[in-house]
Order: C-alpha cells, then sequence, then structure tokens
C-alpha cells in the first residue's frame, strides 16, 4: 500500500542551507506543504523554487517580528497577493515587541494584511500569535480575512475556544507535542481542527533542525494523544486540510 499524504502547514522553506533539497524532501514523500516566507521582498524566491511542484505551495508574509522595519513592504504584500492563495507567516508577537506604541504599529500592520486578504477573498492564513493570542484571535474575528491556521499556538483555553468558534485550525510541531502544556491545550482542540507543521528551520528535533519529514513524527505522537492508530491520525489530518482547502477553492482542493 502506498503511504497517506502527509501535512506540513508551516515550513520555513526559503531558510534552510538547501532550499532545493528540502523541497524535494516534501515531493518525495507527499507532504503538502505551505511554504511560509517572512517579508514580501523574499516571496518571488520561493514562488520559483517551488514552481511545478506538486505538494508544495508558496505563501506571502510579513512576520509579526519584522512587521515594524519592513512595514514599508506591505504595498507589495498588496501586490503579490492575488499570485498565491496562501497568506503566511503573519500574525503578532508580543514578547519581542514590548512597547505598547510598537504593539499598537504591529497591530496596524497585521490589520492591513488582514483588510488585504479579507478584499481578495479565498485566502489560507498561517498566523503567529505569542503572547498575543487573544488580539491575533479577535483581528481574525473582526476582519474575517477568510480560514486561518494558528501556528505554535500557546496561549490560553479560553483564547483556544475563541480560535475554534471562530473556525480556525492549529498546526502542531514537534516540540509542541513533547511539551506537558502544549499537550494540554492539543487535547482541547478538536481533532477535526488539527494539522501538522514542521516549523522547520526554527523548531528542534531530535538535535537537528525539523525538516518536512518530521510531521510523521508530530502525526504520530498526535495518535498517541488521542489513542488511535499513526494511520488514522495521518488520514484525519489529511482530511482536515483537505476541507480546509475545500472551503475556499473547490480548484485548490483538486491538488490534494
Ligand atoms: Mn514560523
Amino acid at each position: 500500500m502506498r503511504a497517506m499524504a502527509l501535512v506540513d502547514a508551516h515550513c520555513h522553506f526559503d531558510l534552510f542551507p538547501n532550499p532545493r533539497q528540502t523541497l524535494l524532501e516534501a515531493e518525495r514523500n507527499r507532504t503538502y506543504s505551505i511554504a511560509v516566507t517572512n517579508t514580501p521582498s523574499v516571496f518571488k524566491q520561493t514562488q520559483r523554487l517551488t514552481e511545478g511542484l506538486k505538494y508544495v505551495r508558496p505563501a506571502i508574509g510579513l512576520h509579526p517580528e519584522l512587521a515594524l522595519q519592513r512595514a514599508g513592504e506591505l504595498p507589495m504584500f498588496e501586490r503579490l497577493v492575488p499570485e498565491t492563495r496562501y497568506v503566511g507567516e503573519v500574525g503578532l508577537d508580543y514578547r519581542v515587541v514590548v512597547k505598547a506604541a510598537d504593539r499598537s504599529r504591529q497591530r496596524a500592520v497585521f490589520a492591513a494584511i488582514l483588510r488585504c486578504c479579507s478584499h481578495a477573498g479565498g485566502r489560507i492564513l498561517t498566523v503567529h500569535s505569542r503572547r498575543a493570542e487573544a488580539d491575533v484571535v479577535s483581528a481574525l474575528t473582526e476582519y474575517r480575512p477568510g480560514p486561518f491556521i494558528l501556528h505554535w499556538y500557546s496561549g490560553s483555553l479560553r483564547t483556544l475556544a475563541d480560535a475554534v468558534a471562530a473556525g480556525g485550525y492549529f498546526s502542531i510541531n514537534a516540540a509542541m507535542v513533547h511539551s506537558q502544556r502544549a499537550e494540554r491545550l492539543i487535547r482541547e482542540i478538536p481533532p477535526e481542527r488539527v494539522l501538522s507543521e514542521s516549523d522547520g528551520p526554527f523548531v528542534e528535533f531530535h538535535g537537528k533542525p525539523a525538516s518536512p519529514s518530521t510531521v510523521r513524527h508530530v502525526v504520530a505522537r498526535l495518535a498517541d494523544i488521542w489513542g488511535i492508530e499513526a494511520s488514522d491520525a495521518e488520514h484525519l489530518v489529511f482530511q482536515n486540510f483537505r476541507r480546509l482547502l475545500s472551503g475556499t477553492s473547490p480548484s485548490e482542493a483538486r491538488y490534494l
């Protein structure tokens, strides 16, 4: 029997030493992947690298840790959004950005991104929310930019419930499945809203940067947490990804 397709909903392919090699790893392992980028100015490069690939899609992003320095790239973001259905990495980060005035500028950049997605329609977002989870979820609820995935969620149970109520998905990585606190959060997420991610090369797995193949391990751990077979967990995560895509565009869901 052929191995099941996997899902890596958040991977920084462009930040690996050899992006092409990492992309081919995802292709070889039949891993449907969202190739996030951190600034609009590097999107084209990832778009070129993923051209013709079956499993990897490029995303246009503006990382919250860069939002203040790179706010000038917002017009480029708006210009490039029509070129892809995927948006990320975007969001808020209050661990790195501490001053109230800076946080407010960061929220303004995020709001501009969400308005742009909402206007374009049919975009799928992968969103960062460290220490800013409640503000991220309330912005997503206010602007309704399209289906969204909270990547590496580490907020409260209450905000988690709000995100679930808003239709959100959650992508889980190897660092999360080995943290007791994160495991408690994972148990609170309805399984039909769970996706897997590597967040490579930022997450470490067995002392090495995580890569798309790490998601097989993540899903096996999810299976343990859920008390089901690994193959059933793979199937569930894949069905979740398919449902997420079909909500935006039947033609994009056919890519699966
Ligand atoms: Mn990331």
